[in-house]
């Protein structure tokens, strides 16, 4: 039956349950160590630790040397839980008040622009920062031009408030493998930081997965972490990565349909015969992805079926017809678990047919999605 085909069953308290698996967590990190073990690993944990919660994630990846933050505060968050690490701010901070908040709370901004130099001169605290140069080296996207950096540079080694300085870049396309884009950007970068002498930073998972040469002092994965692979046809198993978070939700109604049902809104989806369907309590307001279109792979009882129709708010529909003839998942009822992605289902397969990329289903898990730490 049901549930004696999943090892870990979920409470379900009518909605969707994102079961986050912390043993994952800390082997995606050993995966980072072993493809970099010359790198110290600033482990990002932006956005609520990519929908994993940031809290927990930090706490399960505590041999990571620095922890990554998009915004003050997330870093905050991580300091009030007692995280002791280095937090650096990926887009650093641009006013008095916020680098008083960096000095009292031990962070280290990124400066990127001149505007963030700038506050930085001008600021009244007499803490010495511990700050990140970035250099952009082609994305276009943050960081000082190759024309400015020199200027840049010289001025944050002659800053009175700047105790060790770190140079970085970001790669734009470092997921394609065949592009000169990535080389080019790794070289104008060794040809701008080698002569420095302070610790570098270039890859992202993708750089440091593809990239050897993007596996300098420092690396910063982020969706490996997670359990996810960034590369287009490949998932994170393919990787030895183990997804982290597993996303479920229970089946709230089963229903039989006649040939030439109409399914949802729109009645976008229409049984060619006899049918049997499933509604399972996930929607759009949880995060699942309204664009998932009819086929968007859903697992139940270990086997995968298509979704059908629309997505709604709160439920979607699945046809469970092929499933229950076969026989194969046994009797299947009501409250039976369904799994949206993770552990049995790549949320990389659910992205493919949703238009969109991993980190974007995962992060957009919404507050009224229980989340259970296992
Ligand atoms: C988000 C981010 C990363 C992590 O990227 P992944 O593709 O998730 O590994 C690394 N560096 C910077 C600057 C980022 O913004």
């Amino acid at each position: 039956m049901i549930e004696s085909s999943h090892t870990r069953k979920p409470e379900l308290h009518g909605g969707p349950c994102a079961i986050i698996d912390l043993a994952a967590l800390r082997h995606n990190f050993k995966v980072v160590r072993n493809t970099a073990p010359d790198s110290k690993i600033l482990a990002v944990v932006k956005a609520n630790a990519y929908g994993h919660g940031i809290v927990q994630a930090a706490n399960a990846l505590s041999d990571a040397d620095a922890f990554g933050v998009a915004r003050l505060k997330e870093a905050l968050a991580l300091r009030d839980a007692g995280i002791r690490q280095s937090i650096v701010l990926l887009e650093g901070v641009y006013s008095h008040a916020d680098l008083d908040l960096v000095a009292q709370h031990g962070l280290e901004p990124v400066i990127h622009s001149f505007e963030q130099l700038q506050a930085l001169e001008s600021w009244s605290g007499n803490a010495k920062l511990s700050v990140w140069c970035k250099v952009d080296t082609g994305m276009n996207r943050l960081g000082f031009r190759m024309d400015e950096f020199a200027l840049a540079w010289s001025r944050l080694s002659g800053s009175s408030k700047v105790q060790q300085l770190r140079i970085m870049t970001h790669l734009a396309d470092a997921d394609n493998r065949e592009q000169v884009r990535t080389p080019d950007q790794i070289s104008r970068f060794m040809r701008l930081a080698n002569d420095l002498g302070v610790e570098r930073s270039i890859g992202n998972s993708a750089g440091l997965i593809a990239w050897p040469e993007a596996r300098v002092e420092w690396v910063r994965p982020g969706l490996m972490l997670y359990g996810m692979s960034p590369f287009a046809s490949t998932a994170g198993p393919d990787l030895g990565l183990r997804p982290a978070m597993t996303l479920v939700a229970p089946l709230i109604a089963i229903r039989r349909l006649n040939k030439g049902d109409e399914v949802g809104y729109g009645g976008t989806w229409r049984a060619r015969h006899d049918s049997c369907i499933g509604i399972a309590a996930v929607g759009y307001a949880d995060g699942y992805p309204r664009h998932a279109r009819t086929g968007t792979p859903v697992s139940v009882a270990g086997k995968v079926v298509p979704l059908i129709g629309r997505v709604s708010m709160d439920m979607i529909a699945i046809d469970l017809t092929e499933l229950l003839r076969s026989g194969e998942a046994g009797a299947i009822s009501v409250g039976a678990p369904v799994t949206l992605w993770g552990e049995s289902l790549p949320a990389e397969q659910v992205a493919m047919h949703a238009d969109t990329i991993p980190y974007e289903l995962v992060c957009a898990i919404s507050q009224r999605v229980a989340m259970k730490y296992v």
